[in-house]
Parts: structure tokens; C-alpha cells; sequence
């Protein structure tokens, strides 16, 4: 399961930085993912408790952010697209260009924030 692969990870990532500071158990991870990852913020959520219960980080809180999709135009090179829906369909809003878009943002998984004690 393709969730279940993430938390992990992001539980390992977690837990090598608890260990360079000296903590021990987790209390709360952020973590801002790209609108192109294509992950259930549900399924998470249930993986992070599936993975964390009955562990010392159990009951740790799972924060999830989602960014907005940014693209660029390679003709123009403005970038757009945070306040649009459905950006990956709609033409450069300056010189109306509608293919070759680069995703400046959308793909990423960041674990943005720690709290451990
Ligand atoms: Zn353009």
C-alpha cells in the first residue's frame, strides 16, 4: 500500500531526527505534500495510527498540509495557479500558452515540523 510505504518513511525520518536531539517520543508531525502526490489525507491519517499504535509515539498527531499546484510557463515564465482548481487545464494566463507547463510545485512530500519529547 502505497500510503502505508510514506508514513513509514516519514516515521523513519522522524525518528533519525528524535534521536539526533535526544527525544523520545513523538508528539507531533507536520507534513506539507504537493496537490500532485496523490495521497488520501485519510488514509494517512490511519496509517500514521496503524504504524504509531502500541509504539511510544503512539498517539502522536499527524498534521497534514496540502500546497497548492504552481506552475511555470517555459515561454513566458510566470508562474500561476494557486488560486485555480483546475490549473492543470487552463492556458498561461499571460501569453495564453497551453502545453509544456513546468510543475514548480506539486510533487513534493516535506516533513515540515517536529514536536517530540
Ligand atoms: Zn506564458
Amino acid at each position: 500500500m502505497h500510503e502505508m510505504t510514506l508514513v513509514q518513511s516519514l516515521l523513519d525520518m522522524a525518528e533519525e531526527e528524535l534521536v539526533r536531539r535526544d527525544c523520545k517520543r513523538l508528539l507531533l508531525a507536520r507534513v506539507e505534500y504537493g496537490a500532485l502526490v496523490g495521497v488520501m489525507p485519510e488514509a494517512l491519517h490511519c496509517c500514521f495510527e496503524i504504524l504509531t499504535r502500541g509504539t511510544v509515539h503512539e498517539n502522536a498527531r499527524l498534521e497534514l498540509v496540502r500546497l497548492p499546484l504552481r506552475l511555470r510557463c517555459p515561454f513566458c515564465g510566470v508562474s500561476f495557479g494557486e488560486e485555480v482548481q483546475d490549473v492543470l487545464n487552463i492556458p498561461c494566463p499571460v501569453c495564453g500558452e497551453f502545453f509544456g507547463h513546468i510543475v514548480e510545485q506539486g510533487k513534493e512530500m516535506i516533513l515540515s515540523r517536529l514536536e517530540a519529547s
